[in-house]
């Protein structure tokens, strides 16, 4: 009987699972595992909304494992001695994983190289997380590309891997001990955040909604905050519940038999799975984006409330924009959404990310953190993009003189205010003209309702001039 170990990270999943197919069909007995990290509720990444639908994911692996036959081995602890210990107890000659393309995930694989040597077993690690990774996309000179546009059109290039089948079976050894599967006290976390349903079942049904009509609107809605007009994959593809492989080519498939019309907005679909993987090698090629700005120059800004990260409670301006209390109702209505659900729709994540910079000067770490916890979709190397991208300091960033106005930005984006009414009740009554602009001076919108806590006009000058 031979046995391997098949290490779960973020492939949540047995469809299309490139580390979990290879052991299964090479090994008799497969001890599927999940490390439950030691991060407590003090991490500054950690919080309750993503915990909860992680939870819930391994709720349903599990589930869906024993339909095949195995049982999902929970244990807690850092993975490599945990690892060690369960290649002991197993006698198991192999691990199998999924690489993780983040510094953390990197080190841990590192370390877990060494153990397998000194174990004497071999290790298995895959490509799963994305369609192209590493090296695989390069300049004509070799090195790694710091610009999207060109970054995208050599990926679009390059073959696709195609998705393959579930595991038909699988024989885990009935002696192998687990933990109960963790929930929100594992981390002493509490949260009531009405997250999305967990689960590969929930995570394609959803793709298959989107593919049904959404997508084909894609151009056209994707910006608009009130409708749902996105996939609503991020914490999908976060947590390895659908493979990027399965994604992409349901939507190959749909171009393929689609309109003009329908192929552009599938396009535009895929070009946002593109900034994903191009996030993904930022991060794999330039791991320190994570302490400090990736453009050099910009790493001296005189950012306001400027503190080490791992202190949570910031400054007053900071801790009244993640309460969405800053008197602009598109930023409060986002802050607001992300409290609620863990999810906050793309394009309010730039506005309130721009707002947090530069109208209030804060140093968009903070801002990460915050994300961080309160995402369930909350992924390192996204995160760091999306706020180096609206902070104007990371690869490919907005030019640091196109700052957003929030005002224009809700007139544009949600002209009628059924967003911003939806996330601030106050505001129900207020015409929606007038929540484009700013207030009269000392004129609050409604009577619960603060004032503008700035003066755009005059942050966006402070703002040009730190960067200047
Ligand atoms: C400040 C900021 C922080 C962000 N933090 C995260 C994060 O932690 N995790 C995360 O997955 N996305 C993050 N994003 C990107 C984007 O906001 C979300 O991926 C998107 O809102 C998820 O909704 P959706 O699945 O309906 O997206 P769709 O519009 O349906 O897009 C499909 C998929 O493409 C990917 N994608 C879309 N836009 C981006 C983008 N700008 N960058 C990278 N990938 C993208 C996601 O995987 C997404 O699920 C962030 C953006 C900003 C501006």
């Amino acid at each position: 009987m031979s046995t391997a170990i098949h290490w779960f990270r973020r492939d949540l999943r047995i469809t299309d699972n490139t580390a979990l197919a290879a052991a299964a069909a090479a090994h008799d007995q497969v001890v599927p595992v999940y490390i439950v990290s030691e991060w407590k509720a003090e991490h500054r990444w950690c919080g309750a909304p993503r915990q909860a639908f992680l939870c819930g994911c391994l709720d349903s692996l599990a589930r869906n494992l024993e339909a095949k036959g195995g049982r999902l081995i929970i244990r807690q602890g850092r993975a490599d001695a945990v690892l060690k210990k369960l290649v002991q107890q197993t006698e198991a000659e192999a691990i199998y994983f999924n690489r993780d393309p983040d510094p953390f995930g990197r080190a841990m694989e590192e370390r877990l190289t060494k153990i397998a040597r000194d174990l004497g077993i071999r290790l298995h690690p895959y490509k799963d997380i994305a369609l192209h990774e590493r090296n695989e996309v390069l300049t004509g000179g070799g090195s790694p590309f710091k610009v999207f546009t060109p970054y995208a059109k050599a990926w679009l290039k390059l073959d696709k891997p195609e998705p393959t089948r579930a595991i038909s079976k699988l024989s885990t050894p009935p002696h192998i001990a687990s933990d109960p599967l963790p929930t929100l006290h594992t981390w002493k976390l509490v949260g009531e955040a009405a997250i999305l349903e967990p689960g590969e079942a929930a995570a394609r049904k959803r793709l298959g909604c989107f593919l049904d009509g959404p997508i084909f609107h894609y151009q056209t809605r994707r910006d608009l905050p009130a409708e749902e007009g996105t996939s609503r994959l991020s914490q999908d593809l976060r947590h390895g519940t659908l493979s990027i492989r399965e994604v992409y080519a349901k939507c190959a498939r749909a171009a393929e038999k689609a309109p003009a019309a329908h192929q552009r907005n599938i396009g535009i679909f895929i070009n946002e799975l593109i900034w994903r993987e191009f996030y993904l090698q930022v991060l794999w090629h330039w791991p320190q984006v994570l302490d400090h700005e990736f453009q050099e120059d910009c790493r001296r800004l005189k950012w306001r409330d400027y503190w080490r990260p791992e202190k949570k409670d910031g400054g007053q301006d900071y801790q009244r924009w993640c309460r969405g209390e800053t008197g602009f109702p598109i930023v409060d209505a986002g802050m607001r959404q992300l409290a609620a659900t863990g999810f906050m729709h793309n394009r309010v994540r730039m506005i309130v990310a721009m707002f947090l910079t530069k109208d209030l000067h804060v140093w968009w770490m903070h801002g990460e953190s915050w994300f961080m916890r309160h995402l369930v979709d909350g992924e390192i190397a996204s995160n760091n993009g999306g706020w180096q991208w609206s902070a104007s300091t990371g690869t490919d960033a907005a030019p640091y003189f196109r700052i957003q106005n929030p005002w224009s930005q809700s007139k544009r984006f949600d002209p009628e205010g059924a967003y911003i009414k939806r996330w601030v009740p106050e505001l129900r009554d207020v015409p929606a003209g007038q929540l484009c602009a700013p207030p009269k001076e000392g004129e609050a919108l409604a009577r619960d309702y603060p004032l503008p806590m700035v003066d755009h006009a005059r942050e966006r000058d402070v703002a040009l001039e730190m960067f200047r």
